[in-house]
């Protein structure tokens, strides 16, 4: 397989960073359910994480397509940029509807890792996808919003300094429509963690930082609500793109590091006195999953160019996301089959990333979110849900 050329010099910028922590690793952090402290700082230190933060602010102002390489190039070398992607999209929301106080207060140390805003909270364990009907509510008392609810599989907290939450500020009886009375809220989580919000971590499949977060009365400066109030649920989706894009992008570094391993393991692989790789049912399926993760790059990059000539790219991020995501997966799965038994052993880091790369089929969207999306709005087929 030939090495991508384009975006060279972030691509060997990212790769010498990686060739740091090789797998031994992220290896090692996996089996302690650790978290990759020392990577995301090398990263953090050497300015990739603040590639989409506006130069004004002390970012790079990289395009969209730049700072998916460097996530693409993450985990292409074996790693996951599950641990830290939230730093490079989350601050979005705040770039696009902070106040010019906030966006002064909080860029210029996210940008240089001071502040980490790793964390998002939309999620509610009652509500699932249907996010309209979220019950955290956030009521003004004065100065404060009392915010009071329950979240679930909010990633990173333990390892992020402020965190985005949705929360209803109308409640949903009062409004015209379902996505109107809710807002975004940056939540100071030094400060809120013991004094109204308690997280309690969730064991889960693949080495993911995540958790519920429970709010009793947790108060919030009326400063820190993001754009104006009710008007949340529209921010936060119109920062999906950019994440469903870059989220694309970790896919097609799995999957072309899937791909990799599975063709140099079937040419090396010597069983019945010829290599595996000779018997076309062990290439076929091999072409097919590098064919899918090739198709799926140029979704990837069709919805990059649009999102960053500012044109409507909804259509074109989801279609990445979920194209990438499959073809990850598939990937995955010839990877592991082409290994026979040897996949399975920790030490040929397959196991790992195979756990790691299913997440996207579920996470941040799920499969059949993004097919009814795509019915509905692209193809003009009735609302199904
Ligand atoms: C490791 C991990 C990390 C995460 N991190 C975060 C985070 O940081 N912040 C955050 O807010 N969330 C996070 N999530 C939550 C994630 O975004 C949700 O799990 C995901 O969007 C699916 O929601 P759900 O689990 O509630 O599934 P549900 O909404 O309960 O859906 C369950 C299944 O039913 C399907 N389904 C539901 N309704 C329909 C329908 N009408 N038609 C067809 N199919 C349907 C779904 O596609 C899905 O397959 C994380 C999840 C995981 C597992």
């Amino acid at each position: 397989m030939k090495p991508a050329t384009d975006y060279l010099e972030i691509r060997e910028g990212v790769r010498a960073l990686c060739a740091e922590f090789p797998a031994e690793y992220f290896r090692r952090v996996d089996a302690e359910r650790g978290y990759p402290e020392a990577f995301v700082d090398a990263l953090t230190k050497a300015g990739w994480l603040a590639a989409l933060v506006p130069q004004a602010y002390g970012g790079s102002g990289l395009s969209l397509a730049e700072a998916s390489v460097i996530m693409e190039e993450i985990n292409r070398c074996g790693g996951n940029s599950g641990a830290c992607h939230g730093q490079m999209y989350n601050m979005g929301t705040l770039v696009r509807y902070g106040s010019e106080a906030q966006k002064s207060a909080y860029l210029p140390r996210i940008a240089t890792g001071a502040l980490r805003l790793q964390s998002m909270g939309v999620t509610e364990p009652t509500t699932g996808t249907d996010t309209t009907r979220l019950k955290t509510t956030a009521v003004k008392k004065g100065d404060r919003y009392v915010v009071n609810g329950q979240k679930v599989w909010i990633s990173r907290i333990q390892h992020s300094d402020l965190m985005i939450l949705l929360a209803r500020t109308t409640p949903l009886a009062d409004v015209k429509r379902k996505a109107d009375g809710m807002s975004i809220f940056l939540v100071d989580l030094r400060e809120a963690i013991g004094h109204g919000m308690t997280v309690r971590p969730i064991m889960n499949m693949v080495n993911h930082e995540t958790n519920e977060l429970f709010f009793d009365d947790l108060e919030i400066p009326a400063e820190n609500l993001i754009g104006e109030e009710g008007k949340g649920f529209r921010y936060i989706l119109d920062g999906l793109n950019a994440e469903r894009t870059l989220i694309a992008a970790e896919c097609i570094g799995d999957g072309y590091w899937f791909i990799e391993r599975a063709a140099k393991y079937a040419n090396e692989r010597v069983v019945f006195d010829r290599p595996i790789g000779k018997n076309q049912g062990v290439q076929f399926p091999i072409a097919e999953a590098y064919m899918e993760v090739e198709a799926a790059n140029l979704m990837r990059f069709r919805a990059c160019a649009l999102f960053d000539a500012h044109a409507p790219c909804g259509a074109e991020a989801n279609m990445a996301k979920h194209l990438a995501a499959k073809a990850s997966w598939e990937a995955a799965n010839v990877c592991l089959q082409t290994h026979g038994g040897f996949g399975f052993a920790a030490e040929y880091d397959i196991e790992r990333k195979f756990r790691e790369t299913r997440l996207y089929l579920v996470a941040p969207i799920s499969t059949n979110l993004i097919l009814s999306y795509v019915a509905e709005h692209v193809l003009g087929l009735p609302r199904s849900f």
